[in-house]
C-alpha cells in the first residue's frame, strides 16, 4: 500500500519538530517536505496535490495557511491555534464546497479531548464554571484554543439540554483590571503563563455545597503526536472540515 505523503509546516518549531519525528517514525506516512518561515507553502504544494499538510506555525498565519492548503488541493491537519469563529465558518464552507477532508484541532492530546468531553457533560449539572489554563511563556495567544473550545463545548452542551448559559456573579468592585479573567458564554477564563508549565488546564465547576475539578496536564509534547498521526491517516477519507479530534476518536 502506498504511503500517505505529508508536509510539515512550522517544522523548526517545538511542535513541528515533534511532528517531523512522529511522521518519520510512522510506517504508513511519508515525510515529503518539512518547511518553515522562509519557505513558500504554495510552491511546496504545487507539485504535491492531494498530500496532507501538518501545520504548527503561528496564530497570525493560521487562516492564510488553511486557504493556501485548500487552494493547492491538499488536506490540512491544523494544530495552530488562534482561528476565529468567523474563520472556522468560512473554512467549513470552503471544505464542504470542495468536499475536502480537513482537520483542525486545538488540542491533539487524548487527555485534553477527554477533559473537554467530561467538562461538557458536567456543565449540564452544575451552577457555575471557570477555566484556568496554564502554558509556557512563549505561547502566542491567550486564552488558549483549548480553553475557548472547552467553554464552547460546555455552553453547547447546556444549550442542547435546554439550559441557559452560565451566569457568573460579577465582582462588585474589580480592584485590578482583568482580575476576573475573560469570559466566554458566562464561563470565566484565566490564562497563566510561566516557565515550568507546558500545557495544562483545570475546569472548575460549582454548585451549592460541592465543587468538581477536571484537570489535564501535559508532561511532554510527544502526547500530541498519536492524535496528529491519526488525523494524517484519516483526513483524506473525510469529505469536509472536522473540528477537534472527537469524531476521529469516538466516531
Ligand atoms: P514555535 O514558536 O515553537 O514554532 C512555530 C514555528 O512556526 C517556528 O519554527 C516558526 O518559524 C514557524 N512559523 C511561523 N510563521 C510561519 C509561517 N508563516 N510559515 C511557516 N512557518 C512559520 O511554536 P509551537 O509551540 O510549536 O506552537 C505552534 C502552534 O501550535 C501554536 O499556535 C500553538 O498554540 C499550537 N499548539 C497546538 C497544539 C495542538 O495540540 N493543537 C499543541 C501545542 C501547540
Amino acid at each position: 500500500m502506498s504511503k500517505i505523503p505529508v508536509v510539515v509546516n512550522g517544522a523548526l518549531g517545538k511542535m513541528g519538530r515533534e511532528a517531523v519525528k512522529a511522521v518519520t517514525e510512522a510506517d504508513d506516512l511519508d515525510l515529503i517536505a518539512s518547511i518553515d518561515m522562509d519557505d513558500d507553502l504554495a510552491e511546496t504544494l504545487s507539485s504535491n496535490k492531494g498530500c496532507v499538510v501538518v501545520d504548527f506555525t503561528h496564530p497570525s498565519c493560521a487562516y492564510k495557511n488553511c486557504e493556501t492548503i485548500l487552494d493547492a488541493g491538499a488536506h490540512g491537519v491544523i494544530g495552530t491555534t488562534g482561528l476565529t469563529e468567523d474563520q472556522f465558518q468560512v473554512l467549513d464552507k470552503m471544505c464542504a464546497d470542495k468536499k475536502r477532508g480537513f482537520v483542525i484541532a486545538a488540542n491533539f492530546a487524548i487527555t485534553a479531548v477527554l477533559m473537554m468531553r467530561f467538562a461538557a457533560e458536567a456543565a449540564k449539572h452544575m451552577d457555575r464554571a471557570e477555566i484556568i489554563e496554564l502554558h509556557h511563556p512563549a505561547k502566542a495567544d491567550s486564552p488558549s484554543g483549548t480553553a475557548v473550545k472547552t467553554a464552547e463545548m460546555m455552553a453547547l452542551s447546556r444549550e442542547a439540554a435546554g439550559l441557559p448559559d452560565f451566569e457568573g456573579p460579577e465582582s462588585e468592585k474589580e480592584l485590578i483590571d482583568g482580575a476576573r479573567g475573560g469570559s466566554h458564554r458566562g464561563i470565566r477564563l484565566h490564562s497563566v503563563r510561566m516557565p515550568g508549565q507546558l500545557a495544562n488546564q483545570e475546569v472548575l465547576l460549582g454548585a451549592p455545597g460541592q465543587t468538581l475539578s477536571i484537570r489535564q496536564d501535559t508532561i511532554d509534547r510527544s502526547c500530541f503526536m498519536p492524535g496528529v498521526v491519526l488525523a494524517c491517516r484519516r483526513v483524506r477519507e473525510l469529505d469536509g472540515l472536522v473540528v477537534g479530534l472527537d469524531r476521529l476518536l469516538f466516531g
